[in-house]
């Protein structure tokens, strides 16, 4: 039992005499005086309750059992199976790991400790890097003080008090964090030996902790901020029970294996160099994906009516000043001074796209104009967010904005759900979740557009689902941006980790700034909307994501090498020579491995490289006129017919067909012949 179990149950500082009135989600209610406990209320609704209580969720807020309650509303127990209960457990848990570290390494200053996706992190500055064995030692100390049931005691305090405590504990980021914090409204939680500044809630003591796993240790630095000294960050994943967090460790060590930053290395499709931070080299063999992306959906921009066009780089900020990015995004563009004039480098197409649109005359039979655009942007990201191809400074989008009027907006969604069924269906993404984002608190434009474009948004998701198996959809009520509602896809990956990809937002906001119009059927000015839409978004993280969800084995019409041929010895590669450039006239991507190497070896850098299709020539071939394939995962396959094969892999390219990407994608079994 902890020692919270007897701190006193109504708070005399209460003292109002007053009631409030906690409504239970039954609809019974209880009026209690002000200032008395959650543990009290739970302990008087059953015992049972209040044993398995984590903390209470009082109009909304979610607080600790031994908060005084002093306003009235929907009153709930947290309880281990309460919807907040993860994030409690998760913070928890970061504040218990921070206990360890102290205790194991006296020196040790701490940073700041949230929760995150599937667990926590916490930053440290141990003045060295933590090794594996570290973290095995602070995962010990953490069980030893879940095993200990340490109250965790919430304690209010001046700002001057925890300077001193902290001051006292050599925490000088502590004290810096308590300078930014407003009097009045500091808390730090205190678990025996163990404190720490922190807003809450928590659980009621650090035996109700335990499924756990401390992960990895990485540098970050402090606030982000590449400025600041370099932290050692541990991150820990948490979940309800044990079963959950096993099968979160063997996505992980499914993720690792498959890390797109370790795949772009091996197989030699990027690299990085210290003089352009963040921006990706893209190799000949990334550079050849990444351009076949780009002809693909300029190919499906012909089929769905999209114009491409090209737009400058660098504009006059007068530009970003009419958009809005100078004054709210300036602090993630880039800027120059030429001429005494001040130019912005695009961190996105838009804003071109507007002049663009406004330099022409557009009357309603024009619409809807579609501008597509692979323009190059730039977005400073601080280098403590920056990672792999996922978070970078420079990339392209396959970003469009169609300009269309009020009544055609649900036409253009119905459009816009084909086309980006078609691009995931392509990749096997076949589990979609859309999240429909409504007007917000704060919003512009007339009430009636935005009613119009949530209905014309959830009508086009709502006459498809028949035709969507494995897509769902869902209202974030309140998430679209004060220009406009929105719709965003989500898609799961082959070992079943959500990624955002797609959106499609619409805005209200822009034409009006931009003063943008068409001419009407009555001769009238019009105003457009505008639709902001991508389907991959980013293509580096794209690029990155698709690594990841394909491990490296890219569909064969991705796969920057489709063919290999390998001569058995250095007699046959004249034979080999004459294959590989039949194979390169059909209009694949081949080579052929002429060293003086053994079969077996030349193999193996086959399967190494992930090339689909091995061609392997011999005497056999030689005299027959054939070649001996071996596919990826998919066997062999003796004596083919090179017309023939050849006929088979321009099917799979054109169709950009799933099969003979091999076992990379677990629900698509690998074809096991090819003929
Ligand atoms: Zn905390
Ligand atoms: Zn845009």
């Amino acid at each position: 039992m902890s020692s919270v179990e007897s701190a006193k149950q109504i708070d005399p500082a209460a003292g109002d005499g007053g009631n409030i009135r906690l409504t239970l989600p039954d609809g019974s209610v209880r009026d209690v005086p002000s200032g008395t406990t959650g543990r009290a209320v739970a302990e008087s609704i059953g015992p049972r309750l209040a044993k398995d209580a984590l903390a209470v969720r009082l109009a909304g807020e979610v607080l600790d059992l031994s908060r005084p309650l002093r306003k009235s509303g929907p009153f709930e127990v947290v309880t281990p199976k309460h919807p907040d209960a993860l994030e409690l457990y998760r913070h928890s848990t970061a504040h218990l790991c921070a206990n360890a570290v102290k205790r194991l390494f006296p020196g040790v200053k701490i940073g700041i400790g949230p929760a995150i996706e599937n667990g926590f992190y916490y930053d440290f500055d141990p003045g060295r890097p933590f090794t594996p064995e570290d973290l095995e030692r602070i995962e010990a100390e953490m069980k030893r003080i879940v095993a200990e049931d340490n109250a965790v005691v919430r304690r209010e305090m001046s700002k001057a008090e925890a300077v001193k405590i902290f001051e006292a504990q050599n925490d000088p980021l502590k004290v810096e964090i308590v300078a930014g914090i407003p009097e009045g409204s500091l808390s730090c939680y205190e678990q025996k030996d163990f404190i720490d500044l922190c807003r809450g809630p928590h659980v009621p003591s650090t035996g109700k902790l335990g499924v756990f796993k401390l992960t990895h240790a990485a540098g970050a630095y402090w606030k982000g901020d590449e400025k600041n000294p370099m932290l050692q960050r541990i991150y820990g994943a948490v979940f309800l029970t044990q079963k959950e967090l096993d099968e979160h460790l063997a996505r992980l060590e499914a993720a690792k294996a498959r890390d797109h930053r370790k795949l772009g290395k091996e197989l030699h499709l990027f690299t990085f160099h210290p003089w352009a931070p963040a921006s990706p080299f893209f190799l000949p063999k990334g550079a050849t994906v990444y351009n076949l992306l780009i002809d693909w959906i300029r190919d499906l921009y012909v089929k769905y009516g999209y114009q491409e066009v090209i737009t400058p780089q660098i504009f006059d900020v007068e530009l970003f000043k009419t958009s809005g990015h100078y004054q709210n995004y300036h602090d993630n563009m880039y800027f120059t001074t030429i001429d005494e004039r001040e130019f912005g480098v695009k961190p996105m197409n838009c804003p071109g796209h507007f002049l663009m649109y406004g330099s022409q005359a557009f009357s309603y039979r024009d619409l809807p104009v579609r501008y597509a655009d692979f323009g190059r942007l730039h977005r400073y990201e601080k280098s403590g967010v920056t990672q792999g191809l996922t978070r970078v400074r420079t990339f392209a989008q396959d970003d469009s904005h169609i300009f269309c009027s009020i009544d055609q907006m649900a036409a253009e969604m119905s459009l816009f759900l084909d086309f980006i069924r078609e691009v995931y269906g392509t990749f096997g993404f076949t589990e979609v979740k859309v999240g429909l984002g409504t007007r917000p608190e704060k919003y512009m434009g007339a009430v009636e557009n935005w009613d119009k474009a949530e209905k014309a948004l959830s009508d086009a998701f709502g006459k498809r689902a028949e035709s969507l198996p494995g897509w769902s959809y869902f209202v974030n009520a309140g998430d679209g941006a004060f220009y406009g509602p929105k719709l965003d896809f989500q898609v799961t990956d082959a070992i079943g980790r959500a990624w955002q990809l797609g959106t499609l937002q619409v805005d209200f906001s822009n034409p009006d700034q931009f003063d943008l119009h068409y001419t009407a059927e009555d001769g009238t000015k019009k105003r457009p909307v505008v639709l902001h839409r991508a389907i991959l978004g980013s293509l580096e993280r794209f690029l990155g994501i698709l690594i990841e969800h394909t491990g490296g084995d890219f569909p064969f019409w991705l796969a920057p090498e489709q063919a290999r041929v390998v001569p058995v010895s250095e007699k046959f590669n004249e034979y080999g020579e004459e294959i590989l450039g039949r194979v390169r006239e059909a209009g694949l991507r081949a080579s052929s491995d002429q060293r003086n190497e053994k079969l077996g070896a030349k193999i193996r850098n086959g399967e190494l490289d992930k090339v689909p299709a091995l061609l392997i020539v011999g005497d056999k071939e030689q005299a027959a006129g054939t070649v001996s394939l071996r596919v990826r995962h998919g066997g062999e396959f003796k004596d083919q017919n090179v017309e023939e094969l050849l006929r088979m892999m321009r099917g799979a390219d054109a169709t950009r067909s799933l099969q003979w990407h091999g076992a990379a994608d677990s629900r698509s079994s690998p074809s096991k012949k090819i003929s």
